[in-house]
């Protein structure tokens, strides 16, 4: 198999390096890579929202050919280009390397969405950007791994308020020639195509490459002509809303990725099934089993050994459940093939505390796999309580759930003038051993005038973003002014100012600190030391409460008693939050505990100096320390769960987050802050980088699980 020649219609031949790194993701987390396009041309950067591939395509000739003729640029791309050809060059995982040092083993990472960069519109939230940073954290400390997900050609959804606050989504198709993705084609140059194993009438997947760093993310895409209408429509969008679609999906990529590794002649011996999306990768891995002449009984010991299960919620909803005969549908002649009967199939899929609601993807998955984990401590503690009936018929099975703690890739979210900052005081090498705890304790090292000059500068720059958003909402879409408003055009870079972003799922209760509008205005109006709040982020387009709850935040915001201090910024995505978690200055998130299984993106603040006001629930139970953020939620309940928590939020505002922020020293630095700001990047740094994080799947798990 070879990837198709990609056609960058004016590449001089001095400049032919730069189709390398465009289609490779590496260029995403090296600043000196992303410098080099942005110098090529800053205006065709911007208007290309930052996508190299996009770029190169439309650039005029003339200016690469003055490119390959300016010494400055030349000096430039060569460095760039040959410390990524540095990186590329193949030596082997070092942790890897101890446990097993024979053989290359294989590990196949499956995942239903990705979240790499904004213009590979794969993910949701959360479970995609983890997915995503595992990969170039997988990339950086060369772990063999392939990645297999979705290409999503509908997943870039726009998210539009119209004037009444309601969500709307406009749908813009993915130009899939213009992103660092390629087709894999067979021998004969014709796009690669491959059969979902044992699904009549037959689904077909083409296929499709990203390459992040070292590690091939394999994309399967049924929009292709030999499918009927109905099958090309099954990766057309993340996590449709119709059960039998939804199931025809997790076929496809499980049976079908598997299918694809094949086809690609990848051997892999352990697989990684990140969430259930992919479970039925494992009824693979079992028919080969038995291909091989195992018993039903040792191919499901055999499979066990060699499989990894991250569960990544407790919330109910959050699993899949297929009813029986949607089941029946789809794998009656596969159980048939395995030498199975109706009941010990479905079996392996049923939960013993709902046994007739269907088929559970993560009771499949618990049970299919040895090595399981949740993604953060008390995460680890709730499914295990959550599925310990799992295990009671069969005591012999390794039932244990173990706790990763989900982590952060540090080069994709240190801010690049922070990095910077860092290479002065920590090393210039620190990024190299950022898992290091000793190294963090350097972060005292930092002038305090610096590192806050360096947060002020973020601040301005994302209240710079938000405004020209604003500005071109009204100038080129005609936007009514309420939304502009709205959305940005009345913050101030001198007021404290709290972000909350993320899913606008139920349980993360966005519109918390608005409870006590009464009490919330008194901190907002205050003439002396107000405080603003930037609210964004979408809800699923088939969640009509999700988007009531964004309806009354848009109305809070527009809300003149309010002062102008509220503003919901339309659109949330990877590009918004990075400046978004480098810019506030505090971090705000208030789910109903335990649901937050662990959560990443006050990580990503933290890391950068923007500390947590937080509920003590997922990853802020490691992670707070009493000196590095604000904490609440653990005291008795009064019965009234959102009466007590606003509470608490509005009395850690009013006694001790206002006051300190705005205790300022004679020269402008409000040294009590930048304490705690430096205590929060040292949390994150030495604790919550997704380096720590695979190193703990590498030494907990594949090292035992490789055969
Ligand atoms: C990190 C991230 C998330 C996940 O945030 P949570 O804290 O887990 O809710 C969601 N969306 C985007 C764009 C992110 O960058």
């Amino acid at each position: 198999m070879t990837a198709s020649p990609s056609v960058f219609p004016y590449l001089p031949e001095r400049l032919a390096g730069l189709e390398e790194l465009a289609e490779n993701l590496w260029w995403s987390w090296h600043p000196a890579a992303r410098m080099l396009f942005k110098m090529l041309n800053r205006a065709a950067w911007k208007e290309s929202i930052h996508n190299p591939d996009k770029m190169l395509r439309e650039l005029p000739k003339a200016i690469l050919t003055a490119a390959s003729q300016d010494e400055n640029f030349l000096r430039h791309y060569d460095l760039v280009l040959s410390r990524f050809r540095e990186y590329m060059r193949h030596n082997g995982c070092s942790i890897l390397r101890e446990t097993c040092p024979a053989q290359e083993p294989l590990i196949a990472y499956f995942s239903a969405e990705y979240g790499l960069h904004h213009s590979l519109p794969f993910y949701a939230g959360g479970l995609g950007f983890l997915a995503g940073d595992y990969l170039k954290e997988c990339s950086d400390l060369h772990v063999p791994l392939v990645a297999v997900g979705f290409m999503y050609p509908e997943g870039y959804v726009r998210q539009r308020l119209s004037e009444s606050g309601w969500q709307e989504s406009i749908e813009q198709g993915l130009d899939r020639e213009a992103a660092s993705i390629t087709r894999l084609l067979n021998q004969d140059g014709k796009p690669m195509i491959v059969k979902v194993p044992l699904m009549e009438p037959p689904i077909h997947v083409m296929v499709w490459q990203v390459k992040v760093g070292r590690i091939p993310l394999y994309l399967l895409d049924t929009d292709i002509d030999s499918n009927e209408p109905w099958n090309r429509g099954i990766s057309a969008r993340l996590y449709t809303g119709d059960l039998e679609q939804r199931l025809r999906q997790e076929i496809v990529l499980g049976l079908g990725g598997d299918e694809v590794l094949q086809q690609l002649g990848i051997k892999h011996s352990v697989v990684h099934l990140n969430e259930g999306h992919a479970a039925f990768a494992l009824l693979e891995r079992v028919r080969d089993c038995l291909a091989e002449g195992f018993s039903l009984e040792d191919a499901l010991i055999q499979v066990r050994r060699t499989s990894v299960f991250t569960t990544h919620t407790p919330v109910v909803a959050g699993h899949d459940v297929f009813p029986f005969y949607l089941i029946e549908k789809y794998f009656q002649s596969f159980w048939t093939s395995l030498g199975l009967d109706r009941e010990t199939f479905l079996q392996l899929g049923t939960h013993p505390d709902a046994p007739t609601a269907g088929f559970n993807m993560t009771a499949f998955a618990l049970r299919l796999a040895g090595f399981k984990n949740g993604v953060s401590k008390k995460h680890g503690e709730v499914a295990n309580r959550m599925w310990q009936s799992l295990w009671l018929q069969t005591a012999d099975e390794p039932h244990h759930i173990e706790a990763i703690t989900n982590g952060v890739h540090v080069p994709t979210w240190i801010e690049p003038k922070m990095e910077l900052l860092f290479n002065t005081y920590l090393g210039a090498d620190w990024l190299d051993d950022h898992d290091n705890p000793f190294l963090w304790q350097l972060i005292d090292e930092i002038p305090d005038e610096e590192l806050w000059r360096t947060h002020v500068w973020l601040k301005i720059k994302l209240l710079d973003v938000i405004r020209e958003q604003s500005r071109r909402r009204f100038a080129t879409d005609r936007a009514p002014a309420s939304l502009v408003l709205t959305g940005g055009a009345l913050l101030d870079p001198n007021v404290l100012t709290i972000g909350f972003a993320r899913r606008f799922a139920t349980y993360k209760r966005a519109e918390l600190i608005l409870a006590n509008l009464g009490r919330l205005q008194k901190l907002l109006g205050d003439r002396w030391r107000p405080v603003q709040i930037i609210f964004a982020g979408k809800a699923h387009p088939a969640d009509d409460p999700g988007k009531m709850i964004l309806q009354r935040i848009y109305n809070a915001c527009r809300n003149p008693e309010l002062c102008g201090r509220l503003a919901f910024v339309e659109n949330y995505g990877e590009q918004f939050a990075q400046y978004l978690v480098h810019g506030v200055d505090v971090w705000l998130n208030n789910p109903l505990p335990p649901m937050e299984a662990c959560g990443t993106s006050g990580m990503k603040a933290a890391l950068n100096g923007v500390p947590n006001l937080s509920i003590l629930d997922g990853w802020w139970l490691e992670g707070y320390n009493g000196d590095n953020g604000w904490a609440f939620g653990d005291a008795p309940e009064t019965g009234d769960r959102d009466q007590d928590d606003s509470e608490a939020i509005y009395r850690l505002l009013e006694e001790r987050i206002i006051p300190l922020y705005y205790d300022v020293a004679d020269n402008g630095i409000p040294h009590g802050w930048v304490r705690i700001m430096k205590n929060a990047i040292k949390t994150v740094g030495s604790q919550f980088s997704a380096r720590r994080m695979t190193k703990e799947y590498l030494r907990n798990f594949y090292a035992k699980a490789i055969p």
